[in-house]
């Protein structure tokens, strides 16, 4: 097996082969709530955002109204989407940290579901594989979910409030 850049590493997390690609899998164990890394990149604006679109725009986060954060090929470019996550994202002191959003042991993949970090002015969609029972088959914004889980991701705080304020913005 190749060995991966030094920034793929961390104390908490590892690089690895997982059920849909490469994935960032646990080396430790977190409780709910802690801190697991914080999602290190570049803020980039919306329209460099559509201009490069492609891969590019798959692996950026939204960071606010009009930004996005590049991870470049830090961490945060191996996150991969669950539609029963085991992470999420918060954005303190204007920046994005992961957090267990359940108990997760060593050698557990972590995942967050990407419509928490979705606007109702994100348009980019992608196909779901990841076999949970609640796939919802088609990754959308926040809004789109339906109630339940909706207010289930808001209450445990897993949606940062500049995804919330876009509620009803619909594109
Ligand atoms: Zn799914």
């Amino acid at each position: 097996m190749p060995s991966r850049p030094r920034s793929n590493q961390s104390a908490q997390l590892t690089v690895a082969k997982t059920r849909t690609g490469l994935g960032l899998v646990a080396t430790r164990r977190f409780r709910t709530n802690d801190t697991i890394i914080k999602l290190g990149g570049r803020v980039v604006d919306a329209d460099i955002l559509w201009k490069r679109g492609g891969t590019f725009a798959d692996n950026c986060f939204r960071f606010g109204p009009e930004t996005y954060l590049d991870p470049g090929d830090r961490l945060g470019r191996y996150l991969n989407h669950s539609c029963d996550p085991s992470a999420a994202i918060c954005k303190e002191s204007n920046q994005l940290f992961l957090f267990a959003a359940r108990p997760i042991t060593a050698g557990d993949e972590v995942t967050i579901d990407y419509s928490t970090t979705l606007g109702d002015d994100d348009i980019w969609t992608m196909r779901c594989n990841c076999g949970r029972r609640q796939c919802r088959g088609r990754i959308k914004r926040f809004g789109s979910l339906p109630a339940a889980v909706k207010q289930d991701y808001i209450e445990r705080g897993m949606v940062p409030k500049y995804i919330i304020k876009t509620l009803g913005w619909r594109a």
